[in-house]
């Protein structure tokens, strides 16, 4: 095992990260830009290095600063978190030349899920589910009229290098192809660098359902059910839940199979998540994401397991802790993103936390690094929390939820707080009758 760990992140998943380690009795070291020197990843961690100025392009995506701070502190392995450095195949490949240890999968499979069509073409060869589309890159707007006559409009046409839903445009109609083709191209020459782009058919009513899987590296696979995030605002992820209110427990089975099986053939090491479209019962591949999602929580409150810890285990090359045999998913979870956000428009709301009370009791966890007295920073992502409840049940959770929310005070900025509240009094969320489209029309509803 490791006797010191860097953590390339800041905020609650750096504070998250930090705990896993304490708990393996490993020593952390926290790295800041000179706008987190206040952070609490930095005052709980054993060490901190400052990386560079506010900007994440010279601090927290700063290679060589990253390097040097295993090399002052003697650490042996970096854990990314998710953002930042965590998909970047090159900082993978830097951290191992240099003789160290990145705690996530290798370099070569980062590359391979971070290239859409790359991903799309591994997961159909081993025998995961896909969206109907073209095979791989289409280069002309008449190839593209082909594909699109073949699977049946509406289509997407998607950047290959795409993320956070850019180079993504939905063409209707034949007479609105030519100028999706060309302006998703261009969207994603611009973001990417690489206009390489695909065409799926574009699905009009999906839920989004996730299926986290862990590998140890050398051929054994496990996965641990699914995530349902239908609850998004521009693609962004707002509430998130396991088990999904819509699977069956055969279903689950299946595609959890499906993914594990695909993984362990990979000799995929880490965790990782597959994610899947789901409309009238069937599965849709979409992407891959190499890292910790923001909301593993809720998989760790169902599953009962700690995939910090177990990421460190494989990255040591110990053998993970438990198998699928092992595995008994129980209960009931649900997450809430808390933003610094002001409603009802969703603006950045960055400034000074005059008075913070977490919820607690049974069956709820608070994933922050907020305290009375922190200045929020305007530099980065206004994620400052993550409420997790577990409960016996479905209602029940949302009850607990309900609860948990009640008790909670954040003063000083506007958060997503009241969103929540809203939410889990809604006959459709208490339902579990939604689809990935039902928080615009709600918000756009109930503004
Ligand atoms: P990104 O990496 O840019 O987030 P994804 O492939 O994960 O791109 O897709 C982002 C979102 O776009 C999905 O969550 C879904 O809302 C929508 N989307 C993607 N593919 C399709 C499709 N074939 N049909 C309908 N919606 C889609």
């Amino acid at each position: 095992m490791f006797n010191k760990v860097l953590i390339a992140n800041r905020g609650e998943i750096a504070l998250r990260i930090h705990r896993a380690c304490r708990e393996l009795g490993i020593a952390t070291v926290a790295v800041h830009s000179t706008a987190d020197a206040d952070a609490m990843h930095v005052r709980m961690a054993d060490e901190s290095v400052c990386i560079g100025p506010p900007s994440a392009t010279q601090s927290y995506l700063n290679m060589p600063a990253l390097i040097s701070a295993c090399e002052i502190t003697g650490a042996e392995a970096i854990h990314p978190g998710y953002g930042f450095l965590s998909e970047n195949a090159t900082f993978v490949q830097v951290v191992e030349d240099h003789g160290l240890a990145f705690i996530g999968p290798t370099a070569e499979h980062i590359r391979v899920m971070g290239d859409k069509i790359a991903a799309k073409d591994t997961m159909k060869a081993l025998g995961v589910p896909c969206v109907p589309g073209s095979d791989g890159a289409v280069t002309t707007a008449e190839e593209a009229m082909d594909v699109a006559a073949d699977i049946g409009f509406p289509v997407l046409v998607k950047a290959s290098a795409g993320g956070g839903g850019r180079g993504m445009k939905v063409a209707r109609t034949a007479a609105e192809l030519p100028n999706a083709f060309a302006s998703a191209r261009s969207e994603a020459r611009a973001a990417f660098g690489d206009d390489a782009v695909y065409l799926e058919k574009y699905l009009g009513a999906p839920r989004h359902i996730e299926i986290q899987v862990f590998g140890d590296g050398k051929g054994r696979a496990v996965h641990l059910g699914e995530r349902d995030c239908s609850l998004q605002r521009r693609h962004q992820k707002v509430f998130e839940e396991c088990p999904s209110p819509v699977l069956l427990e055969a279903d689950r089975a299946r595609i959890g199979a499906t993914c594990a099986e695909a993984i362990a053939a990979m000799n995929y090491r880490g965790a990782g998540t597959i994610e899947f479209l789901w409309e009238n019962g069937e599965f849709y591949f979409i992407e891959m994401n190499t890292r910790l999602q923001v909301e593993h929580p809720v998989t760790e409150a169902v599953w009962r397991v700690d995939l910090v810890k177990e990421q460190i285990r494989v990255a040591a090359g110990l053998p993970m802790s438990f198998d699928q045999a092992t595995l008994r998913p129980e209960g009931h979870a649900i997450e809430c993103r808390l933003n610094a956000e002001r409603l009802p428009d969703f603006a950045p709301c960055p400034g000074e936390i005059t008075a913070y009370h977490a919820p607690g009791g049974l069956g709820v966890r608070m994933d922050s690094a907020i305290y009375r007295g922190y200045r929020i920073p305007p530099y980065y992502d206004s994620l400052i929390g993550k409420l997790i409840v577990h409960a016996e049940d479905r209602p029940t959770a949302i009850a607990r939820l309900r609860r948990a929310l009640s008790e909670m005070i954040v003063d000083g900025i506007d958060t997503t707080l009241p969103l929540f509240d809203a939410l889990t009094r809604d006959p459709d969320v208490e339902a579990g009758n939604y689809d990935i489209h039902w928080l615009e029309k709600w918000l756009a509803g109930a503004a």
